[in-house]
């Protein structure tokens, strides 16, 4: 570095010489930039990828595994709570026994999909299910996505949706002891196990 810093030292003490070394700086700058920006650029998008990544609350995850025109109403792996029929939930005295839908976990916040087409028929509080989501799916077959977060509702009642539309966030409202999801089948009004029927689909539950 000793001689190329004294030659530049002592073309500095020439104007001519000046010229050359702000010349050859800003060449130097430039070559810099050229090469460092696409360095700087690559981590800044990285980040900003980063940033919109699933995990974060409430916000959509990738879509779920799906077969046909139906998916699972959770993307990825879930817990599996309590299950369709007699099933008390120890230390709730207020949730029901006869449980009549399938309860499934990822977290509070966990983007809810519904889980085949049709049209929204329910959108906010409804009966014990705290904030919920009805889709009507034809042939008598109702689902049921209930115990979301307040104000994480992203359909509205009228709304023709495909599986695999968000429709909230799974959340603890309602009659619920923890945040999680109940899903529910309903053929002709009544409830069914949801098991066999996603089961039927090419879409097994836990
Ligand atoms: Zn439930």
């Amino acid at each position: 570095m000793g001689a190329p810093v004294l030659a530049a030292t002592t073309l500095a003490n020439t104007r001519t010489g000046r010229k050359i070394v702000i010349g050859a700086l800003l060449l130097f700058a430039l070559a810099t930039g050229l090469v460092l920006t696409p360095l700087i650029a690559i981590p800044l998008a990285a980040v900003r990828a980063a940033a919109s990544a699933p995990g974060a609350a409430t916000t959509t995850t990738a879509a779920p595994a799906a077969s046909g025109a139906w998916g699972y109403p959770l993307a990825g792996a879930y817990s599996k709570g309590r299950g369709f029929g007699y099933n008390p939930v120890s230390g709730c005295s207020y949730c029901s026994t006869d449980h009549q839908g399938y309860d499934m976990a990822q977290g509070c916040g966990a983007t809810v999909y519904a889980a085949g087409p049709g049209r929204v028929i329910t959108a906010g509080n409804y009966q014990g299910y705290g904030n919920t989501v009805r889709i009507d799916h034809g042939n008598d077959t109702v689902t049921l996505y209930g115990h979301m977060l307040w104000d994480s509702l992203r359909v509205a009642v009228g709304e023709e949706i495909t599986a695999g539309t968000p429709l909230g966030a799974e959340g603890n409202t309602g009659r619920s002891f923890g945040c999680h999801l109940h899903f529910e089948l309903r053929k002709s009004g009544t409830p069914a196990p949801p098991e066999p029927f996603m089961a039927a689909l090419g879409l097994p539950l836990k």
